[in-house]
């Protein structure tokens, strides 16, 4: 359906007979005034296929003319009939909203009909695209999106606004890098080969997209955690990558979640020693190593709170935690850096003491038992003293099992307990054990 508006019937009949001709009987109604094609609209039940529009009118002239269309079918796409052959003026009537424009004068039926099809399309487009902006423009505000571009021929990298906001180099305060080099100098060392594997996997078609989470160096100096997400948009003739788009996220927040769980799930609450979980992890791992290195040797040292029974009947349980967290702290002091130390449950710890001989095991069992048996905890009136028992084993490489060793310093510890209590006793080697029964 075609509403043509019209006002000299000259020109009206013309391109109503051109139209009858060309393509049968449309449905054309016409008007001959901005009024009147308001009262027709009006009564029209769906918006038309196309307004074929004469601007000057009598009761409107100009582009003022295609605003008021516009405004009244804002669904309808517009053809502009314009009586001067003024290509200035008809690219005005472009950008005021018409989708195109046919000169009077000539006017033929292919071109019209022509033009009616293309403004059809062409409107048809011009809403999709909208449509697709306005979606786009929700994900990027409510995912508070940054949005880069890289050109990779000239080494260009573009960033939006809220990108460069994100990371720290807003309006005014420090200057972004330059291009995409002086970008990447910016991503945390430890990141940057995941970085590259990743882009590469894309480049080489292995990925459909380029996907990275890494750390950035803040406007402001810290490091900010990034979420990249993007994908080559062109590519030369041999097809090596030209163009890629993308977007960018900051995730500072969800990874401090995420490692925020993770300690959570490898540490005891009570006294933040890791958990038995986490320690058989551990020594899983150092068992791995004491297997691949033959002159390497871990020890384990197995503990157990002397009498603690005793401590709770006495001063309660709640002391009895302080305790525990007080004896946590003490051997803490006593151990070095790398060395592993995790409650498997109550009162019994145990500690991996990587990268240690037996001796040196001994030593540090001495050293821990006699820093405990020094240590002292206030309670109201009273001064607490406890003392442990220290079971010493060695993790070795003809071990079946990693926890054969654990086993081995648990016995020991038996000893300790057996032989008196707040001493030290070392398991047997169990190469030795082999000897003996050969
Ligand atoms: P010993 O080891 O010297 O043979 O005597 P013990 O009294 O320490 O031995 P036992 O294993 O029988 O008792 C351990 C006690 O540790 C029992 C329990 O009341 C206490 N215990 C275990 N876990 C906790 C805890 O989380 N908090 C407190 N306050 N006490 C605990
Ligand atoms: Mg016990
Ligand atoms: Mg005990």
């Amino acid at each position: 359906s075609i509403i043509l508006v019209e006002d000299e019937p000259g020109d009206a009949g013309l391109i109503r007979y051109s139209l009858k001709f060309s393509s049968g009987e449309p449905n054309i109604h016409w008007v001959t005034s901005m009024a009147a094609l308001g009262d027709h609209l009006e009564q029209c039940q769906t918006p038309p296929d196309v307004i074929l529009l004469d601007l000057n009118l009598p009761d409107s002239t100009g582009l003022d003319t295609i605003s008021r269309c516009k405004a009244m079918a804002p669904e309808a796409p517009i053809v502009v009939l314009t009586g001067h052959d003024d290509m200035g003026f008809s690219l005005k009537a472009l950008e005021a909203g018409a989708q195109d424009y046919l000169i009077k004068d000539g006017v033929e039926a292919d071109a019209l009909l022509r033009a009616m099809r293309y403004a059809m399309e062409r409107h048809q487009l011009e809403r999709r695209l909208q449509r697709s902006e306005e979606l786009m423009l929700a994900a990027i505000e409510g995912g508070n999106l940054g949005i880069w571009e890289l050109n990779l021929l000239d080494d260009i990298y573009y960033n939006s606004n809220r990108l460069l906001k994100n990371l720290g180099f807003e309006h005014g305060s420090a200057n972004p890098p330059h291009d995409a080099s002086e970008w990447m100098k910016r991503v945390h060392p430890d990141d940057i080969a995941l970085f590259r594997a990743a882009l590469d996997r894309h480049w080489q078609g292995q990925e459909k997209r380029f996907q990275c989470e890494f750390r950035f160096r803040h406007g402001q100096g810290h490091w900010v955690w990034q979420f990249s997400s993007g994908h080559v948009v062109s590519r030369d003739k041999a097809g090596n990558p030209v163009r890629m788009v993308g977007i960018q996220q900051d995730i500072t927040a969800r990874k401090a979640m995420e490692q925020q769980l993770r300690d959570l799930a490898m540490h005891d609450p009570l006294t933040g020693l890791f958990n038995r979980r986490s320690f058989m992890e551990a020594m899983d791992s150092e068992y791995g190593r004491v297997r691949r290195q033959p002159h390497y040797s871990t020890g384990i040292l197995m503990l157990d709170i002397d009498h603690f029974k005793h401590v709770n009947d006495t001063y309660g349980h709640a002391v009895g935690d302080d305790i525990l967290k007080a004896f946590a702290y003490t051997i803490t002091d006593n151990l070095r850096e790398n060395d592993i130390f995790g409650r498997l449950g109550g009162e019994e710890f145990a500690i991996l003491l990587p990268d240690t001989d037996r001796d040196g095991s001994a030593q540090v069992a001495e050293k821990v038992r006699a820093g405990v048996a020094a240590m002292r905890a206030q309670s109201d009136n009273h001064t607490i003293g406890i003392t442990t028992s220290v079971g010493v084993a060695m993790l070795s490489a003809s071990e079946k099992r990693p926890d054969g060793a654990l086993a081995r310093a648990d016995t020991a510890l038996y000893r300790a307990k057996q032989g008196g209590r707040n001493r030290v006793e070392q398991a047997e080697n169990p190469t030795d054990i082999v000897t003996v029964s050969t």
